[in-house]
C-alpha cells in the first residue's frame, strides 16, 4: 500500500451531498493498492474502510479447510469495503483483498461512524449500499446453485468491465477459476465458446470484452436484477454509461 497523490473516483462518496461529504473529507486519504493486497483477514478488527476508485477491484472472498477460496460479492468504484453500517471495529468475518489494483480512497472506521453519528441522509446512504451489498451476495447464492456456468462467467465478466470502466480485464483464467469455483479447464472450455460467439477474446492473463450485447445475451438474469436493484436504491452510483 503506497500514499498517492492523485486523484480517486468513488462513485458512493461522490454522489454524497456537499454537506455530508464535508464530514468525511477530513478524514480521507488516498492509496494505491496492487493485487494481492489483503484489506483484512476473517477476525481482525475492521480499523478502516476503503473505496475503491474506478478500475481497482476488491472482493470478500472465503476460504475453505481444504484450501478453496471463493468469491463472495466484488466491490469497486460503486462502494466500499470496511464497517460501512457496523458500530466501531468489529471482527471481519471475510478476507478482502484487491483482485484488481489501483487508487483507493480510505477513510478510518471511528472517523466514518463520527461522521455518521452527525448526519441522518449520511446513514441512510450507507445503509442503501449495505442493502446493494446484500443483494449481491443473496443472489450470488441462487445464481451459484442454479445457473450454468457460462452464464455465470458472462455475468461475472459483465460485472467486473463495470467497475474497471474499460474492455479489456487483467484477469487469468486461473483467477476467474477460482473466484468462480470451478475447475481451470472448464473455464477455459467456455471462454472458448464465448470466444466463438465473437463476445470476448482472450490472451495471455487478460480477456477483452470485444461485443458487450452479445456477452449480456450469455449471461444470466443475475447481472440485470443486481443493477436495477442499485439504480433504484441509489441512483447514479453503479457505473452505467452507453455500453449496454
Ligand atoms: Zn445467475
Amino acid at each position: 500500500m503506497e500514499r498517492s497523490k492523485r486523484q480517486v473516483h468513488n462513485r458512493l462518496l461522490s454522489t454524497l451531498s456537499a454537506r455530508d461529504r464535508a464530514l468525511i473529507d477530513p478524514h480521507v486519504e488516498t492509496l494505491v493498492l496492487s493485487k494481492g493486497d489483503v484489506l483484512f483477514e476473517p477476525g481482525e478488527d475492521v480499523a478502516n474502510v476503503y473505496f475503491p476508485g474506478a478500475g481497482t477491484i476488491a472482493s470478500f472472498v472465503l476460504g475453505l479447510r481444504d484450501g478453496t477460496v471463493t468469491e463472495a460479492a466484488m466491490i469497486g468504484q460503486e462502494g466500499a469495503v470496511g464497517g460501512i453500517i457496523s458500530h466501531g471495529q468489529k471482527p471481519a468475518f471475510a478476507r478482502a483483498v484487491v483482485q484488481i489494483g489501483g487508487g483507493v480512497i480510505r477513510v478510518p472506521a471511528a472517523a466514518l461512524e463520527g461522521a455518521r453519528q452527525r448526519s441522518v441522509t449520511l446513514r441512510d446512504h450507507f445503509a442503501r449500499y449495505a442493502d446493494c451489498l446484500l443483494a449481491q451476495v443473496l443472489q450470488s447464492v441462487a445464481c451459484n446453485a442454479v445457473h450454468e456456468y457460462d452464464a455465470r462467467l458472462a455475468r461475472w465478466l459483465l460485472a467486473t468491465q463495470d467497475r474497471v470502466g474499460n474492455s479489456r480485464l487483467d484477469v487469468t483464467q486461473q483467477f476467474v477459476s477460482e473466484m468462480l469455483g470451478v475447475q481451470r479447464s472448464y473455464t477455459s472450455k467456455v471462454i472458448h465458446q464465448l470466444e466463438g460467439a465473437g463476445a470476448i477474446e482472450h490472451g495471455r492473463g487478460f480477456i477483452v470484452v470485444k461485443d458487450r450485447k452479445r456477452l449480456t445475451r450469455h449471461a444470466c438474469e443475475c447481472y440485470g436484477y443486481l443493477r436495477r436493484h442499485y439504480e433504484h436504491l441509489l441512483p447514479g452510483v453503479y457505473p452505467t454509461d452507453e455500453r449496454s
